[in-house]
């Protein structure tokens, strides 16, 4: 079985300063929810890992998280595909939790949730944060440049190894490409 491990603001969505505090509020980057479909009848199982500090920082609470991703579950159905499973971290940023990215937490809690070892798993973000989490636990860093993206890209500290992409789409066409 294989895997991947999506961030959602900046991947799957468009990603906002403001916050993403509706489902009205939330909408899909052109071409992801097609991408995610593609991958998921090539037989990966799609996994999203999200810092939602919105939540912590009392601009939307948890049934409202809980409707904004219900939001795009749907939206994945309708294009075709599904996803497996949500991890978030509600907590504040300035929290100690171990589950807000650049922390490996959510990461550790998907290894043991499907019982895989996360080594060479894909996982894709538009941040410095997302990247950090997945390597530190062997994942490999895919970087799109869309939501914060472009400005990561420009990074001294990107992982070693970080492939680049401009969306979703495109990693999903390499990723089922043939090698
Ligand atoms: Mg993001
Ligand atoms: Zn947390």
């Amino acid at each position: 079985m294989k895997f991947i491990i999506l961030d959602r603001d900046g991947v799957i969505n468009v990603d906002s300063a403001q916050f993403i505090k509706s489902p009205d509020e939330w909408k899909a980057i052109p071409g992801s929810l097609d991408a995610i479909a593609r991958l998921d009848q090539a037989g990966y199982r799609i996994v999203v890992a999200t810092n939602q500090s919105g939540v912590g920082r009392g601009l939307f609470d948890m049934d409202t998280l809980n409707a904004i991703n219900d939001k795009m579950v749907r939206l994945v159905a309708q294009a075709g595909g599904s996803i497996d499973a949500i991890f978030f971290c509600p907590h504040a940023a300035d929290s100690t939790c171990e589950c807000r990215k650049p922390k490996p937490g959510m990461f550790l809690q998907i290894a043991e949730r499907f019982n895989i070892d996360l080594a060479g798993v894909p996982t894709v973000g538009d941040s410095l944060r997302d990247l950090q989490a997945g390597v530190a636990v062997g994942c490999t860093p895919y970087l799109v440049l869309t939501g914060k993206g472009t400005k990561t890209a420009l990074s001294p500290d990107l992982p070693v190894g970080t492939k680049v992409f401009a969306d979703l789409a495109e990693v999903a066409d390499y990723l089922l490409s043939a090698k």
